[in-house]
């Protein structure tokens, strides 16, 4: 038993999550957490909402809220479609929390002191009329390099250019409109990020022998082009404050530290707030997982576009911090889904997005296909027909068809006990023994965190009982050999246990639906070694049980054409 931290990348604030960001980070962390307690290890699953920044206040100001109460209720929405989801987090925090303050202050103190932290004046676009300056995308205007007229100040959405709000030709401000702008000298703290280069890179060589190429690669692009200062303060309203006994004047002109500097700090932060929402009686030490926590195992989910923040922009904070702080063990990286080849977009409302996937189908539809696609190696495709495809076939006609068969035809010819009589033979000892074999796969893929295996391991598992009752055929059997077909029907009673208990963190809802259907005294057995599961005997004869509702209803050709209809389909851009 071990003790395992496992964390996924904030999402943003505003607005609903697509399936992309849900199989990029969410929903493997949850995987991988439920994996981990089912083995009887020590797990803390830490998720939050990323509430800082311009996006949030320009978000809050459309929807004519306070940024606060806009951040409050847009985390109850999202917190709600992820229970949905059947996302066990341990605690899902807010990076607007005092806990998140306190520490992000409290690193910033530490930087500033080993001498990481620097005051610099820079230009800045600042709007009479507006009464403020403007940073990121509270400037908008042309485009320097292509031409469109509605490029924002970080980033041209047309060419993708990364902006800095001066480089804008014709700007006018995206709270008023006005163009009456200047560039005021203003006063930001930095983080000199070049000062750690070195040491980034010494903790990547140590440290990421075991991670997969697509975070070792992007962390090494990275490092190779050289970190740069960059500023971590902001001119907003929304954010945590910079600290007064440090920094009185920049605290007194208002500034906050910005959205990159204290939304990975925030990990730690919601791991406090945890701690602090412990119920009355319990004790919920969240130092134990982050300070001197050579004990614990430490496992980030993020999609690629986040992978230099928490390879090198996050540790290069904690490193300069000069704190026995907990850096990542383990960096789990994910390429994009795409839709039909084309790009999800929030701001476009296009793909499938998180509260409409459960609107029409159940989490565990969403679950297992996407895991069992998860963009890996390379950027994978969603598309409807693939979708259906994969649902009917594997869930509905693999699994589902399977539990059904045997425990309807073994309830109409023995009633609902687990049929008594005859001996296994060798048909059960090659079961078993394949049973062993994939049951192992599936354990060694998990614990390399290589989705689609584990998938296919699990995938096999259930084929291998649709092979078993082809190849024994009870409804032939029991025409002239009862005792051989109650064999048959009891061994394969006992496959649908080992499939409730081995398929929990894949399908969590159907896993509780089958765990359901034996009426087993005692059966807490979380997880099912590979030679136990050997034995098939964890059911036995004379134990009752219920016949449950179809589990997976197929995706029939009608429903195809609606969701293509509803959610758009073929070429995108
Ligand atoms: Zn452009």
């Amino acid at each position: 038993m071990a003790r395992h931290l496992v964390t996924s990348a904030l999402p943003y604030i505003n607005g609903i999550k697509h399936l992309g960001n849900m199989v990029g980070s969410m929903l493997p962390a949850d995987v991988y957490a439920r994996y981990l307690r089912q083995r009887g290890h020590d797990v803390l699953y830490i998720c939050a909402t990323d509430e800082h920044g311009t996006p949030a206040e320009l978000a809050a100001a459309k929807a004519g809220q306070p940024v606060a109460e806009f951040c409050a209720g847009a985390h109850e929405t999202q917190k709600e479609i992820y229970d949905g989801f059947g996302l066990t987090f341990d605690y899902f925090g807010r990076s607007s929390s005092p806990q998140n303050a306190e520490i992000t202050q409290h690193f910033a103190r530490r930087l500033h002191e080993n001498g990481f932290i620097e005051e610099r004046a820079i230009r800045q676009v600042y709007s009479p009329v507006d009464g403020r300056f403007l940073p990121d995308r509270y400037v908008e205007g042309t485009c320097p390099h292509c031409g469109y007229d509605k490029a924002r100040g970080d980033q041209c959405e047309n060419c993708t250019r990364v902006l800095d709000p001066t480089d804008l030709i014709n700007p006018r401000s995206a709270i008023s409109g006005s163009t009456d702008l200047e560039v005021r000298e203003t006063t930001h703290l930095f983080l000199l990020q070049s000062k750690l280069q070195g040491e980034v890179e010494a903790w990547i060589d140590e440290n990421s022998k075991e991670w997969p190429l697509l975070s070792t690669s992007i962390a090494r692009k990275w490092l190779a082009e050289g970190l740069h200062d960059r500023a971590i303060t902001r001119d907003l309203e929304w954010g945590v404050p910079v600290p007064a006994d440090t920094w009185p004047e920049l605290a007194a002109d208002g500034k906050v530290f910005y959205v990159w500097f204290d939304a990975p700090i925030e990990y730690i932060g919601a791991t406090k707030e945890w701690a602090d929402a412990a119920p009355d009686g319990e004790t919920r030490d969240w130092k134990s997982w982050w300070y001197e926590a050579a004990d614990v195992r430490y496992t980030q989910f993020m999609a690629k576009d986040n992978v230099p923040f928490h390879t090198v922009m996050f540790p290069a904070t904690q490193l300069g911090v000069r704190e026995p702080w907990k850096m990542v063990d383990y960096v789990k990286g994910f390429s994009w889904l795409t839709y039909y080849g084309g790009k999800f977009s929030t701001s476009q409302q296009r793909g499938v997005f998180t509260d409409a996937a459960l609107e029409i189908l159940p989490a565990d539809y969403w679950r297992y296909f996407l895991i069992a696609n998860a963009p890996e190696s390379d950027d994978s495709s969603f598309t409807w027909e693939h979708f259906a495809g994969t649902v009917n076939k594997d869930l509905a006609d693999t699994l589902g068809n399977f539990v059904n068969r045997v425990l309807t035809f073994s309830a109409k010819r023995f009633g609902n006990t687990v049929p008594a009589g005859g001996e296994p033979g060798e048909a059960e000892a090659k079961l078993g023994a394949e049973v062993t074999r994939l049951l192992t796969e599936l354990e060694e893929h998990m614990e390399a965190l290589q989705y689609r295996k584990a998938a296919n391991a699990l995938r096999a598992l259930w084929s291998a009982g649709n092979a078993y009752l082809v190849e024994k055929e009870p409804w032939k059997q029991v025409k002239t050999d009862e005792a051989a077909a109650a064999v048959t029907l009891r061994t394969a009673m006992n496959l649908i246990h080992l499939y409730a208990v081995v398929s929990e963190p894949f399908i969590p809802a159907s896993a509780a639906t089958l765990r359901g259907v034996f009426a087993l005294d005692g059966d807490t057995a979380t997880w099912v070694t590979p030679e136990a599961a050997a034995a098939l005997d964890a059911v036995p004869a004379g134990a009752s049980f219920t016949v449950p509702p179809v589990l997976f209803a197929k995706i029939s050709d009608e429903d195809l054409e609606g969701f293509r209809e509803r959610f758009g389909a073929g070429s995108v851009d």
